[in-house]
C-alpha cells in the first residue's frame, strides 16, 4: 500500500511519481507524493520537488517513522497552490499549511506554516 493513504499500491500511486514516470498534476498530488517520499526516505525526490529558492542542503530524511497522512483541503490558482494537511508519526503529528508553485510546468514545494 502507498504510504500516502490513497489505498492504492505504492507502484501505481506515488511510486510512479518517485520513479519519474509521471508528474504531479495538482499541488495535493505532489504533497501526497512528498509525504510518501519522506516515508520511503527518498531524498532525491524531495530535493527534485523543492523550489530551489527554499530547498535546504539537507532535505530532512531521517529515522522518523511516518504513520499516516490526512489532507484537510487544497487550493490551486494559476501557478500557485496550497495544501493543508496533518502528518502523523510515531510519537506525534505535524500540521502544515504548505505553499506550492508551478515552475516550467511542474509543481514544486515552496514552504509552509506549521500550525
Ligand atoms: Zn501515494
Amino acid at each position: 500500500m502507498c504510504p500516502c493513504g490513497s489505498g492504492l499500491a505504492y507502484d501505481a500511486c506515488c511510486g510512479a511519481l518517485h520513479r519519474g514516470e509521471r508528474q504531479a498534476e495538482t499541488p495535493e498530488q505532489l504533497m501526497r507524493a512528498r509525504y510518501a517520499a519522506f516515508a520511503k526516505r527518498d531524498a532525491f525526490y524531495l530535493a527534485r520537488t523543492w523550489h530551489p529558492r527554499t530547498r535546504p542542503d539537507d532535505v530532512g530524511v531521517d529515522g522518523t517513522r511516518w504513520t499516516g497522512l490526512t489532507v484537510h483541503g487544497s487550493a490551486e490558482r494559476g501557478d500557485e497552490g496550497t495544501v493543508d494537511f496533518t502528518a502523523t508519526y510515531e510519537g506525534g503529528s505535524l500540521s502544515e499549511h504548505s505553499r506550492f508553485a508551478k515552475r516550467a510546468g511542474r509543481w514544486v514545494y515552496v514552504d509552509g506554516d506549521v500550525a
